[in-house]
């Protein structure tokens, strides 16, 4: 099954994607993981969009799309996946049809994560992530069971991201309400939206999303 998560930054996309591997086996596309991958590793591409990463503007369509058109030719997919982060805009939404429908897949659900601008500041300025697996936490909401050390991978590690500072973030949300939130009309119209309240807590939300994924 093929899933998109739709929603604000921190609205808990990256969080309820590990959950649905960890509970489905599919496989979470973050174009924003695999940009930051990228930054880190310095190509070319990484370098560009780590500047306007860092604005908190949107990297060009034409460097996502190409980057998620190549990982969509893995074979490691059959099982699903969940796109986290793309699309972002309506021509980005426009070439993952295309893309999709070249290589006969379809989304089975939209699901848009509806969550309020101040809960979403409060979340972004309290997000941390294991180095090494990449599990997400919260200062407030998901920490550790045992202080400094992951649940999941027993790392000691953390990192915090550049992009998750109080002025960046109002120009994240921006964006988002400018450039990504006609993408719930786009999804209303072809028939595949499902909302959902992400206020709740990430249990919670966890059973909205099971909810829609039986039905799908
Ligand atoms: P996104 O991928 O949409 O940007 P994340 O999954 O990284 O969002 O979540 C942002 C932050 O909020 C993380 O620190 C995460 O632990 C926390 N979080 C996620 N879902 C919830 C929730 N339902 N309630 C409270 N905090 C949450
Ligand atoms: P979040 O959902 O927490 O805001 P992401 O990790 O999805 O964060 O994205 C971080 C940044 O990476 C974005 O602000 C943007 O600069 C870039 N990015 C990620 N995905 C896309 C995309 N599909 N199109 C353009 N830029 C993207
Ligand atoms: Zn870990």
């Amino acid at each position: 099954m093929n899933l998109l998560l739709l929603g604000p930054p921190g609205a808990g996309k990256g969080t309820q994607a590990k959950r649905l591997e960890d509970a489905h086996g599919f496989v979470q596309l973050s174009t924003g993981d695999m940009l930051r991958a990228a930054a880190a590793a310095g190509t070319e591409y990484g370098k560009k969009a780590k500047a306007v990463m860092e604005r908190g503007e949107l990297v060009s369509d034409e460097i996502v799309i190409a980057i998620i058109g190549e990982r969509l030719e893995q074979p490691d997919l059959k099982d699903g996946f969940i796109l986290d982060g793309f699309p972002r805009n309506v021509p980005q939404a426009e070439a993952l049809d295309k893309l999709l429908a070249s290589r006969g897949l379809k989304l089975d659900a939209v699901i848009e994560m509806a969550v309020d601008d101040e809960a979403l500041i409060e979340r972004i300025s309290g997000r941390f992530t294991c180095s090494s697996c990449g599990k997400g936490y919260h200062d407030k909401f998901e920490r550790p069971a045992t202080e400094g050390v992951c649940d999941k991978c027993g790392g000691r590690e953390f990192t915090r991201r550049a992009d998750d500072n109080a002025q960046t973030v109002r120009s994240r949300l921006e964006v988002y309400h400018k450039q990504t939130a006609p993408l719930v009309g786009y999804y209303g119209e072809q028939g595949t939206l499902n909302t959902i309240d992400g206020m709740a807590a990430i249990d919670d939300v966890a059973r909205q999303i099971e909810e829609v994924v039986k039905a799908a």
